[in-house]
Parts: structure tokens; sequence; C-alpha cells
């Protein structure tokens, strides 16, 4: 069940890791890309962390749109936009209801998964955070009840999966064939995404 305090976490935990991998982002997108990932995800997570500290949300959807908001106002690059869509598409999803049951943050997240794909005009193994996307959300879309761990094999998969693609979007597709080898850093930090849910669902 998702409550307002397990969004909180959820976006806690996300910026946390997003905060210990952000050399790590960094270098994944100096390889393929400018190298800020990590900076733009960073500021991100620290505006969203403080808008957090500062407000009281009384449902998972409304804390969740302000942190769209914040990610769509504060982030530059392709990732800002690209994150902050997901997430007001989860908020829009999880409309005004008090608690989430599994299913309904399936609906959520395919909704934020649709996001990704329209707004980034992302089809699957074009190497994007969508390739992490796509998998994460359709390996369990109907299931009843979400099992974690599973989930969160399923990403870390995904992202390895990101290293043979040749990249059609984004900065990397300037790269052509030679992007491939790498991993995509937005499927990465997508990882720690679903990652930082997975810690706050499971608490
Ligand atoms: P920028 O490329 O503008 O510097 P970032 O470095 O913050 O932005 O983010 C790069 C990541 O954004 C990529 O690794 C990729 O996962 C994601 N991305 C870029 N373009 C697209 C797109 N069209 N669709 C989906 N994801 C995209
Ligand atoms: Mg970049
Ligand atoms: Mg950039």
């Amino acid at each position: 069940m998702i409550t307002t305090g397990t969004a909180k976490s959820w976006m806690e935990n996300f910026k946390e890791l997003i905060l210990e991998n952000k050399d790590e982002l960094t270098t994944l997108d100096q390889a393929i890309g400018d190298g800020d990932h990590g900076i733009n995800m960073a500021r991100g997570v620290q505006e969203m962390d403080k808008m957090l500290q500062e407000k009281t949300f009384e449902t998972p959807g409304a804390l969740l749109k302000a942190a769209a908001m914040v990610f769509i106002s504060k982030i530059g690059g392709a990732s800002g936009p690209l994150y902050g869509s997901a997430l007001m598409k989860i908020a829009a999803e999880a409309g005004d209801k008090a608690e989430l049951t599994d299913q309904d943050l399936l609906a959520c997240l395919d909704a934020g998964k649709k996001a990704v794909q329209q707004r980034g005009r992302a089809e699957t193994g074009e190497k994007t955070m969508y390739d992490v996307w796509d998998p994460v959300v359709s390996t369990f879309r109907g299931e009843e009840t979400i099992d974690w761990e599973a989930l969160k094999t399923t990403a870390q998969q995904a992202v390895k999966s990101t290293v043979d693609m040749h990249a059609k979007k984004g900065r990397a597709a300037y790269l052509g064939a030679r992007s491939v080898g790498h991993t995509d850093p937005g499927a990465f930090s997508s990882r720690l995404f679903f990652e930082a849910l997975a810690d706050a669902a499971q608490k």
C-alpha cells in the first residue's frame, strides 16, 4: 500500500541514490553524451527535497505532482522534462486517492512509462531511459501484487541491456554505432528511480 508517507520516502530515497551515484551518472554521460546527467539529476533531487521539507501533502498524488513541477522547472537537459512528465502522469493517475494498492501503482507507472515514450518519442531498443521504464512496467502490469525484489532485478537487467544498443535518441544518437558498448545514463538513473520506490514500498 502506497501512502503519502511512502511516496515521500520514495522521493527521498531517489534523492539519496542520485547523490550517491552522481559521479557514476556523470561518467556514463561523459562517454556518450555531454557529461551533465549527474549534475542535472543532483540539482533536481536537491530542489525537490527542499520543497518536500517545506510543504505537507494530503495524498501521494499531490506530493508526486509537486515533485514533477520541480523536475520540469529546475532541471535542464532532456532528463528534466522526461522525469517531470512521467511524475506528472503518475500523479494524475493516482488522482486524489489517499492510498494506492499495488494495482493502482502499476497503473500509475504505466502512465509514467507512456509519458516518457510520448515526450521522448522513444521506442524500445533506442538506448534511452525508456528501455528501463518499458520492461519494468510491462513485466508487472496486470499482477495483483508487486514482487519488489523481482522488480529491482528487472530494472538492473534492463540497464545492462542498454550496453549493446545503438543510440537512436538524445545526444548519444550523434555517436551512432560508437554508442554501442556503453550504458545509457538515463537508464541507470531510472533504475535508481525504481529501486527507490521498491525500498520505500518494502518498509
Ligand atoms: P542531456 O542529454 O540534454 O544532456 P541528460 O544528460 O540529463 O540530458 O539526460 C540524458 C538521458 O536522457 C539519456 O541518457 C536518455 O536516457 C534520456 N533521453 C534523452 N533523449 C531521450 C528521448 N528522446 N527519449 C527518452 N529518453 C531520452
Ligand atoms: Mg547530458
Ligand atoms: Mg546537457
